[in-house]
């Protein structure tokens, strides 16, 4: 299961479609990580609310060389704290790694290498997920057609800092910080259930084409975003945020 097209981004004359994907097939654990070895969306009253976890801790695994910007983990934090009900707080650890040297990647790939590069389990009442930054594109990236980052399991992402590098250095290319933000916002709120993963619909904004995805304009959950004039657009309107029917989806299901 494959969702692709977040942002479609006009570069000169090339349309350029950026996508996550999701992806939420299962792998064997040991029993003492098999909660955050479940389906997409499954944990998403578990972020959202504090029901069951009073704190969350946000592991990032970087490649050495493709850490994400200061700027956009600090958007990223915000965006968590606008929507999340975390009494006990919002913990961001950052630490770098080798190379897998297994780019480009697939999901199975991304699988794998989380098997020795993520540390971090739910632990008593503090919820646990891991977001890799790797060093490298997705295997199924085909010409323009890019994608930034894939939420794959209910508390796990990977992002592809090597094409939001890439994207960032085209002329009239967004922000680094920009693109990772954006990139990390999406695909988080992916684990928060949206759009009709795990956290219901209020209201009917599910977009019949992408699943997973919301047909307001504008919205960071959107599918396609087209920026005709290039990424000036982008870069003097920051990063996308959820449309009020996205925000209306999470707090029915336990969040700000
Ligand atoms: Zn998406
Ligand atoms: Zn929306």
């Amino acid at each position: 299961m494959q969702i692709t097209k977040f942002l479609s981004i006009l570069l000169f004359t090339s349309l350029l479609l950026v996508g996550c994907s999701d992806d939420d097939e299962n792998t064997f654990v040991p029993d003492s990580q098999s909660s955050n070895k479940q389906p997409l969306g499954s944990s998403a009253n578990d972020l959202l609310s504090d029901t069951n976890f009073k704190g969350l801790t946000v592991e990032i695994v970087s490649v050495q060389g493709f850490e994400p910007t200061a700027t956009a983990i600090n958007t990223f934090r915000s965006f968590l704290e606008e929507r999340l009900f975390k009494p006990d707080g919002i913990t961001i650890n950052q630490r770098s790694v080798s190379s897998s040297g297994l780019a480009p990647f697939t999901i199975e790939k991304v699988k794998q290498i989380e098997t020795t590069a993520r540390t971090e389990f739910n632990e008593g009442d503090e919820i646990k997920v891991y977001i890799y930054f790797a060093d490298g594109t997705n295997d199924s990236d085909e010409g323009a057609r890019v994608t930034l980052g894939t939420a794959y399991l209910n508390t796990s992402i990977v992002i592809y800092e090597n094409t939001l590098r890439n994207l960032s250095s085209n002329p009239n290319g967004p922000m680094l910080s920009t693109v990772e933000a954006a990139a990390l916002n999406h695909e988080f709120a992916h684990l928060l259930g949206l759009i009709n993963i795990g956290t219901s619909l209020q209201s009917q904004h599910e977009d019949t084409e992408s699943r997973g995805h919301c047909n307001v304009q504008s919205c960071l959950m959107e599918a396609a975003i087209e920026f005709e004039t290039g990424m000036m657009s982008m870069l003097d309107n920051g990063v996308p945020e959820l449309d009020a029917l996205c925000i209306a989806d999470l707090q029915a299901n336990g969040g700000r």
